[in-house]
């Protein structure tokens, strides 16, 4: 018995274990000993192994690392794997089970993870969550190079050159779109666990398509009279087809994201809330 699954002693050549059994004996020994004597020194190793995975699962409850454990056991065989994704099925069970705050910072591995409860509760609470009542326009980002978002370079030079440009800040509310959580308003990102999470690069097609959603359905729910999406390569593009489908040409203004300089992206991005500005000018006549 392993962690990862049973093995067959008439296979194997090494025993990936250091108990006081597996240390002394290797499996060519141990196939050579009367059945009875076998017997009482695997169920030895396995009395131990059931001990430690004991142990190891209340670490990584005490560590707030249980769901990292489970996608890690679960991709020891496709059948665990599979009830990993059923499991997936019941986010809000999940969620109503697990602690409110946790110290460590959460690890996605991919797809599977999306069910995890600080995502879904995460997810219920911006349901919740309004935004700025004076911001017109939506400027939705991709994510930063650090964390906290709104503190990371590309959004400190953005903000100070629509300063610069004497652009009404209030009027611009900025979302970042990342995987897992989907959609960060600027005003979240510090609150755990926006602030404490890695994700694995390149994302799977499952996440990209989920961010999308994620965007969509904030768009959806809210009363932004503009949205300026600055596009990332995977799930900028993502979000700016679901957007088309939802918002009217006009209202939607999209910053390509082709430049190599970050200068010259942001340049970019700045002529793109500077048309917004000029369309809601242009709107607010017309009402
Ligand atoms: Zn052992």
């Amino acid at each position: 018995m392993t962690s990862y699954g049973t093995l067959d002693l008439d296979d194997m050549r090494y025993f990936p274990c250091s108990c006081k059994v597996c240390a002394r004996h290797t499996p060519y020994e141990l196939r050579g000993m009367s059945p009875k004597e076998r017997e009482r020194l695997l169920a030895w190793h396995n009395l131990g192994e059931c001990f430690t995975e004991i142990k190891r699962i209340k670490e990584a409850i005490n560590e707030g690392r249980l769901w990292e454990l489970l996608e890690l056991r679960a991709k020891s065989h496709p059948s665990l794997l599979q009830a990993l994704k059923h499991l997936g099925e019941y986010p809000d069970y999940l969620e109503a089970g697990a602690p409110i705050s946790k110290e460590k910072g959460m690890f996605y591995f991919g797809s599977s993870g999306l069910a995890r409860p600080q995502i879904t509760r995460y997810r219920n609470r911006l349901k919740r969550w309004m935004p700025p009542t004076q911001a017109d326009i939506l400027l939705l980002l991709p994510t930063p190079s650090s964390k906290p978002f709104h503190r990371s370079k590309e959004y400190a030079t953005l903000a100070s050159l629509l300063v610069k440009k004497g652009l009404e800040a209030s009027k611009i509310h900025a979302c970042f779109y990342t995987a897992p959580f989907g959609l960060i308003p600027m005003e979240l990102d510090e609150t755990y666990p926006l602030s404490q999470f890695e994700a694995t690069l390149p994302l799977d097609r499952e996440t990209v398509d989920d961010v999308a959603r994620q965007a969509e359905d904030y768009v959806k729910g809210r009363g932004y009279s503009i949205v300026v999406l600055q596009l990332s390569p995977i799930i900028g593009a993502k979000v700016e087809a679901i957007l088309r489908r939802i918002i009217r040409p006009e209202k939607l203004i999209i910053s390509t994201s082709d430049e190599k300089e970050q200068d010259a992206e942001v340049k970019k991005l700045t002529s793109a809330i500077n048309i917004a500005f000029k369309t809601l000018g242009n709107n607010s006549k017309s009402d």
